[in-house]
């Protein structure tokens, strides 16, 4: 079976340290993976490792069939992989489109290519339509969630990884973030998603992982019966 990603047996952490061992997991085109697990249980090193961005200290990681060991973290970029890490990482007194402009320059896109992808954007985030002028820290929390997502997607990614969509904001708006998600997901694009909020990880995924001190502890189908209770488990270290 070829998967768009493929991680196998990948143990990770910063430097020396390791943090999570062994982790094992496929997504496949148009799938949502959700990570699951409590605070510091390695979610975001898991993520951050597939992009390149931490040490890789066994295993592999593959996308497209291609081993990405060796790559750098902007090669995966060009390979067609997207990360919003949390904590938004947008220029604040630079625009909406601005922000969206820094997103694209990873590909040398023409200006009426260029274009095209602000339109896309627009489409699907409606509301930076009508912010597009506005410095990024003019939005809410929840248009800026929105604006780091699209940010990340100006490249035109096959695989997106996103980090705590839901963190920090209010529960009104994480219903419009989540929405915004199933738009995309509904386009085909496959998605990681880490999270804390397990309602709304189900909402997305195909897919569900709960890693527990750094190892995955749980790994099913998100419509498997008696999830919620196995998930639970999980968390409290019964499973
Ligand atoms: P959270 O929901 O809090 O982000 P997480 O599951 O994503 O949790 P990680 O952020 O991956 O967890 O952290 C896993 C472990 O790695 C924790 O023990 C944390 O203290 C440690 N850690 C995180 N960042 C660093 C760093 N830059 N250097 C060293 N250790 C780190």
């Amino acid at each position: 079976m070829s998967e768009l990603l493929d991680v196998r047996g990948l143990t990770t952490g910063y430097g020396d340290l390791r943090v999570a061992w062994d982790v094992s997991f496929s997504v496949g085109q148009g799938e949502v993976l959700a990570l699951l697990g409590r605070n510091g249980a390695g979610k975001t090193t898991i993520l951050r490792a597939i992009m390149g961005l931490n040490a890789m200290h066994a295993g592999s990681v593959a996308f497209a069939g291609q081993d990405l060991r060796r790559l750098p973290t902007h090669k995966r970029v060009e390979l067609g992989i997207g990360i919003v890490q949390e904590g938004k990482r947008l220029i604040g007194d630079m625009t909406v489109e601005e922000n969206l402009r820094l997103g694209a320059q990873v590909r040398r896109w023409g200006r009426g290519e260029l274009a095209g992808r602000y339109e896309w954007a627009y489409e699907m985030f409606p509301v930076l339509r009508a912010r597009r002028g506005s410095p990024a820290e003019t939005l809410s929390g929840g248009q800026q969630q929105m604006l780091a997502i699209a940010q990340a997607l100006m490249p035109r990614p096959r695989l997106l990884l996103v980090d705590e969509p839901s963190a920090g904001l209010a529960p009104a708006i994480v219903g419009d973030v989540l929405a915004s998600l199933v738009r995309l997901r509904e386009t085909g694009m496959s998605i990681v998603l880490v999270e804390q909020s397990v309602d709304f990880a189900l909402a997305l995924a195909s897919h569900v992982v709960v890693v527990d001190l750094g190892r995955v502890v749980l790994s099913c189908p998100a419509g498997a019966d008696g999830l919620r209770e196995a998930v639970r488990d999980a968390y409290f270290g019964r499973g």
